[in-house]
């Protein structure tokens, strides 16, 4: 009786020590072929080398979209606000507003397409707009044209 505890628990604990390590579970491909794998390590994160390189290329290309993608929505945000200040206040050929009004309205005034100094005076361009800025009565004033 005495032996059969003494075996029962030796037969424990070898079952614990010999317990194989929790198996890494497969993972999908970061790359974004679609593959599943087995990795070797937990750190494994593409198949193999070739998936690795791709991935990387990829993501930086995508990093590189995302980023021009931004900048364009900035841009065609920007044109429809002037668009909006421009049909709402127009006075002839322009519109004259405060600045900080734009602003309000999320208006980035260091993004704009192109500028121009025709004498002497800063057209700053979106896609169908444009503006000047000037300060008058420590007012930051804009006025919007259409292109
Ligand atoms: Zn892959």
């Amino acid at each position: 009786m005495e032996l059969e505890n003494r075996e029962t628990s030796n037969v424990l604990g070898y079952t614990e020590y010999s317990a194989p390590p929790r198996p890494i579970p497969p993972v999908v491909c970061k790359c974004g072929c679609g593959h599943s794998f087995q990795p070797r390590r937990k750190d494994q994160i593409y198949l193999n080398k070739q998936h690795a390189d791709f991935g990387y290329n990829h993501n930086k290309r995508m990093l590189k979209n995302w980023r021009r993608k931004k900048a364009e929505k900035i841009l065609s945000h920007n044109d429809n606000i002037l668009k909006k200040y421009f049909k709402a206040y127009r006075q002839g050929d322009f519109a004259t507003c405060f600045l900080k009004a734009l602003k309000e309205d999320g208006f980035d005034s260091g993004s704009f397409v192109g500028v121009d100094e025709p004498g002497g005076k800063t057209h700053h361009y979106l896609y169908n707009y444009y503006y000047h800025i000037s300060v008058k009565h420590n007012e930051t004033i804009i006025k919007i044209y259409k292109r």
